[in-house]
């Protein structure tokens, strides 16, 4: 007799495990009704053709997709046209400087963004994915780059 060991990740699970566990896993529809957000600048437009396929997928997958921006108030029609440009889904268009509190309040639970301090203020409950990019890394010493706020030596 052949025993199958199916094993159903916990929301927990995917939190801790990243981006490509979190892409399977949606797709199998194991989790519903994510509620997925995104910076848009050295986040979306660092790795424009990953995000054009993740938010496709998520998308058909059912999840929302909410862009959440601190650019220049007033700009949501544009930043939805050039989101279409660069063949983005997404649900929600967001510009703030407070993102933390956007995120708390939609009930966001998963975040990516190339910038620390969008981090400090969200807990544990909401994963959040920090996009590698010049502005974060010192890709010539190979070094994360952060401020005494962000950062601590280990
Ligand atoms: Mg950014």
């Amino acid at each position: 007799m052949v025993r199958v060991l199916v094993v159903i990740p916990t929301l927990s699970d995917v939190k801790r495990s990243g981006l490509f566990t979190l892409c399977f896993v949606a797709l199998q529809k194991k989790i519903q009704d994510m509620k997925i957000g995104l910076d848009l600048d050295n986040c979306i437009t660092a790795y424009p053709s990953f995000f054009r396929v993740f938010t496709e997928a998520m998308k058909k997958a059912g999840h929302k997709i909410y862009i959440i921006t601190n650019r220049e108030p007033g700009t949501e029609e544009q930043i939805k046209t050039e989101l279409k440009e660069i063949g983005i889904s997404f649900d929600h268009v967001k510009i703030t400087a407070k993102k933390a509190q956007y995120i708390l309040a939609e009930g966001i639970e998963f975040y990516a963004d190339d910038v620390d301090e969008y981090f400090l203020e969200l807990p544990p409950s909401v994963a959040v994915f920090k996009i590698r990019e010049p502005g974060n890394f010192c890709f010539r010493d190979r070094k994360w780059c952060y401020s005494d706020r962000t950062g601590k030596k280990i």
